[in-house]
């Protein structure tokens, strides 16, 4: 169990493709490790996931959780989801814009418009290939971890750069309470 070291904006490593897990290989105690040491990082940095290459390791590998994250407390919840390989097969026409953040991005939010449905396949953590229709906020994580198996973080997706904001500054002009955060 370990808390890994978060590579980033401007480390090479988060703008390079990741390469496949070989189907081998993911039953490995290596890349078995590495999956709950970036489970125990995901919880230590409230995040609600975070992929391989965000520590350093150009694999293609994410893992998703959504419990009850202070970071995003109107979030949905979201079941411990490791993402071996993913592929999104098919996306809908239809986006909505959200706010996202990432741990590799610190201190900011931005407005992303992101497909509002996807069809999806991975393998699980131990090699079972995963077929799912996902929609909503889950979609949008899907979304921004395969992004990050790319080489693309969120402020490339972004229409509008004059939303980008920080932290803090989120919290004081853009945040409505009444306003589910992820609509
Ligand atoms: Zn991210």
């Amino acid at each position: 169990m370990a808390i890994l070291k978060v590579a980033r904006l401007g480390h090479p490593v988060l703008r390079q493709a990741a390469k496949p897990v070989p189907s081998g290989e993911i039953t490995s105690p290596s890349i078995q490790r590495l999956i709950d040491d970036m489970i125990d990082t995901m919880h230590e940095y409230d995040g609600v996931g975070i992929a391989a290459p965000q520590v350093h390791q150009s694999w293609q590998l994410a893992v998703i959780e959504v419990a009850h994250n202070p970071r995003y407390p109107q979030a949905p919840e979201i079941p411990l989801t490791v993402l071996i390989n993913p592929e999104i097969t098919a996306r809908s026409e239809t986006t909505r814009t959200g706010w996202e953040g990432c741990l590799s991005v610190e201190g900011l939010r931005g407005q992303v418009p992101r497909s509002e449905q996807l069809s999806a396949r991975w393998l699980d953590r131990k090699g079972r290939p995963v077929q799912a229709e996902v929609q909503g906020f889950f979609a949008v994580v899907i979304q921004h971890e395969v992004d990050h198996l790319q080489g693309r973080v969120y402020l490339d997706r972004m229409a509008d750069l004059t939303t980008l904001t920080h932290l803090q500054e989120y919290e004081r002009f853009w945040l409505r309470p009444d306003e589910p955060e992820d609509d």
